[in-house]
């Protein structure tokens, strides 16, 4: 095992070394519910998609936590817009979030919980924090004492005298230093709360994601990811809570990069247009994900939909070898076989080096342009070793055309109907031209073209795919 990866709070790269040998814990933090996902979102479910299945790649038995913020002030607000319950408005959002991670190939988390369905833990930490004197109830809010923490400000690399106050109550005379941040939020007229000790009221986001880690992964585990607008506030008061509640948190801390729009700030209208709803009727869901997974997960992207276009023509150039390449053996079964050996080693070493995506598949396409070669020359045996090899590079990468969720994704049992129905207009199209009636065999051509469906004549014989 020699995975490195980037580790926030140290600002530096670490080697990956379980807590428990063989076994890796993550926790990423998921949605807040207040709105269906676009790009940005989902771009940390696949960056973060991709980390687990290189972890199990490697051996590793993983356990993978993502969280659902189901009660929030921006919840609050837009139940109030809509004259909707909160609760329908956060079971709305969450599913089109389950949707979107299913439709971009993401792998389920093993366990998926709800902030409101974890107050009692999150009680039991605010105990032991006041107990242990680093929070203090106050006019029904419960708030972290910044200054009984030392090593506040570190993850974010602050200094806590150059901090600002934590905007997050209307009650900010409570508090007894501004900086101090809301653990649990006073009940006030109209909204949801939960009994506790100091009183009614509702959960402070951070205080959620303490309470819910350490609940299913133990008081220290692995890696703690979200995207890099968390690691301040959110992350550094993750850190803050546990670890002066004595418990040892996460080991490294991972942050992925933004989704930005080029040169445009993303306006509303552009910003329903990157919902994930709406991208996935203008791309193909896999060329989607192939888009939002190529870059390296620390970088940013910066959208354009030339960009798009072009990550849609690479991935196509690949999954039209693996197919040529299946089509041609005459055993399709060795291609799925072969599928089940090993990862070129430059494109593990990438992985390993900090999850260099770009760097592994580079290697994905020269190993591509290998196997075009060999199906070029003839050598089929050549293009299926070399399929095998592209198919189980993307299987880490949860790319492989050939299988689930990707392979004949809505078109099963349409694509032998279609099949038989090309088949008929085809031998009707040689037969036209057998009697040098050329006029209808363009005619057959142009209304299979019209219909999306695109012909191309190979030595063994004609074969048909849907145009995009
Ligand atoms: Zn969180």
């Amino acid at each position: 095992m020699t995975l490195r990866l980037y580790d926030t709070a140290t600002r530096s790269v670490r080697e990956f070394s379980p807590v428990t040998p063989g076994k890796a814990g993550l926790y990423l933090c998921g949605a807040t519910v207040q709105a269906p996902p676009h790009i940005g979102h989902i771009r940390s479910g696949v960056s973060f998609d991709i980390l687990v299945r290189w972890l199990k790649a490697s051996g590793l038995e993983t356990t993978f936590c993502r969280n659902v913020t189901d009660i929030d002030d921006k919840i609050l607000r837009t139940a109030d817009e809509e004259g909707t319950a909160w609760w329908a408005v956060a079971e709305r959002n969450q599913r089109a979030f389950t949707r979107a991670y299913d439709v971009l190939g993401c792998l389920p988390p093993d366990v998926e919980p709800r902030a409101t369905g974890h107050v009692p833990e999150m009680i039991v930490l605010m105990r032991r924090l006041i107990e242990a004197g680093h929070a203090y109830p106050a006019d029904g809010d419960v708030y972290f004492d910044i200054t009984s923490y030392e090593a506040y400000g570190a993850l974010s690399g602050q200094r806590p005298e150059h901090m600002r106050a934590a905007a997050d109550t209307d009650r900010e005379s409570a508090k007894r230093d501004p900086r101090d941040f809301a653990l649990w939020k006073g009940a006030k007229p109209g909204e949801p709360t939960w009994e506790t000790p100091w009183g009614p009221g509702r959960p402070g986001w951070h205080l959620e994601c303490s309470a819910m880690a350490t609940k299913y992964l133990g008081p220290v585990f692995d890696i703690h990811g979200g995207g890099l607008d968390l690691v301040f506030p959110h992350h550094e008061n993750e850190l803050a809570q546990s670890r002066a509640a004595g418990d040892g948190f996460a080991r490294l801390w991972l942050h992925n990069g933004l989704v930005r729009l080029s040169g445009e700030k993303m306006s509303k209208s552009l910003g329903n247009s990157l919902l994930v709803d709406a991208m996935v009727t203008e791309v193909r869901p896999v060329e989607l994900r192939y888009y939002l997974g190529q870059a390296h997960y620390r970088s940013d992207i910066d959208y354009s939909r030339e960009a798009l276009a072009e990550a849609a023509a690479a991935y196509q150039r690949i999954e039209g070898f693996v197919t040529r390449a299946t089509e041609a053996a005459d055993d399709g079964q060795a291609a799925t076989r072969a599928a089940a050996g090993g990862l070129p080693a430059a494109f593990a070493a990438a992985l390993d080096d900090d999850l260099r995506v770009p760097q592994a598949l580079a290697v994905v396409h020269e190993t591509v342009r290998e196997g075009n070669t060999a199906l070029a020359a003839g050598d089929t045996a050549g293009a299926v070793k070399h399929a095998a090899s592209v198919r189980a590079m993307l299987a880490v990468l949860g790319l492989d055309p050939l299988a689930p969720p990707w392979a004949g994704r809505a078109d099963s049992g349409l694509r032998d109907v279609v099949d038989a129905l090309v088949t008929v207009a085809l031998e009707q199209r040689q037969a036209a031209r057998l009697r040098m009636d050329y006029a209808a065999a363009d005619a057959i051509r142009d209304q299979l073209q019209a219909a999306g469906i695109v012909v191309e004549d190979t030595p063994a014989g004609p074969r048909w795919e849907l145009s995009r």
